[in-house]
């Protein structure tokens, strides 16, 4: 595996690889990887002749007063996963590589579908990840683009951001890698207490719930009740939000036969946790 820091050793690697024949696949990641982020590798792999992984705690995506200093950071137990997961090219910029005078004078602004949820709880989010997201697509050239369904709002931003941008990537969607217990993998489970660890399943739980009452009654509004309820029975979650929306829209559905998605955002303790379920 071949790790470089630079900008443009990465752009020179992935298009010498092009140039010899190979489809490139890229993973983009904040890094602290887990298994659902070597999931994504395999996804890579399995249609890709070279897979490159990025490793960026993006500043720009983070807002005043979130975790940007405390977000888990280990560059060589990184850089072990990846070569183990089957990388061939890690690029770990440091953020001045990206961000040379701090701030960049342009950012990329998604439209509607970054307004809502995560959107609206974290109003300078998907701007942050529209831009580093362009910035590190266009440094790695046409390829392939594994995304989790984890952040399913980001992966909707991105195939957006893709398509308005006309950015020579091809965005695959890939399913949540959960722990044994239905916790979706996150680089943020780590730093729960131990009662915290033990009360995170609940997000889950009720996600199966709202799934369960929407095909026992097709109301959205019951699903969202129903998961509120589970959410209520833990009192270490502190609920942002728990909603069955249109898949594609992420609004309320406007027709009965819309096909719908579940997402619940809550704060266990200091950390924010983030889940979603197809809803058939
Ligand atoms: P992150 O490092 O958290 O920014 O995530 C990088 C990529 O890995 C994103 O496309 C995430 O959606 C994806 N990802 C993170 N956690 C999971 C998971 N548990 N299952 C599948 N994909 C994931």
């Amino acid at each position: 595996m071949e790790l470089t820091r630079s900008k443009e050793e990465f752009r020179r690697l992935l298009a010498d690889e092009r140039r010899s024949g190979h489809r490139v696949g890229v993973v983009l990641t904040m890094g602290a990887l887990h298994a659902g982020h070597v999931s994504l590798v395999a996804a890579a792999r399995r249609r890709a002749d070279t897979v490159a992984m990025t490793v960026f705690v993006n500043p720009l995506q983070f807002g005043e007063g979130e975790d940007l200093g405390s977000y888990p950071r280990d560059v060589e137990t990184d850089a072990a996963t990846a070569e183990e997961a089957g990388v061939d090219v890690l690029f770990a910029p440091q953020a001045s590589e990206l961000y040379p005078e701090g701030r960049p004078a342009t950012t990329v602004v998604p439209g509607e579908i970054a307004t809502v949820l995560e959107g609206a709880a974290r109003p300078s989010h998907f701007v942050g990840v529209a831009t580093v997201v362009t910035k590190l697509l266009s440094l790695a050239g046409p390829c392939l683009t594994p995304f989790g369904e984890k952040d399913y709002q980001q992966l909707l931003v991105v195939r957006r951001l893709v398509e308005d941008l006309e950015l020579p990537a091809e965005v695959i969607a890939c399913p949540i890698v959960r722990e044994p217990d239905g916790v979706a993998m996150s680089s943020r489970n780590r730093r729960l207490t131990r009662s915290e660890r033990e009360a995170a399943p609940v997000l889950y739980r009720s996600l199966l719930e709202g799934r369960r009452q929407l095909e026992r009654t097709a109301s959205p509004s019951a699903a969202e009740k129903a998961m509120r309820v589970v959410l209520a029975g833990q009192p270490l979650v502190d609920v942002d939000y728990a909603v069955a929306v249109d898949r594609e829209t992420l609004r309320p559905p406007r027709k009965a036969d819309a096909s719908l998605r579940l997402l619940v955002a809550a704060r266990i303790g200091a950390t924010r946790l983030i889940d979603n379920l197809a809803a058939s």
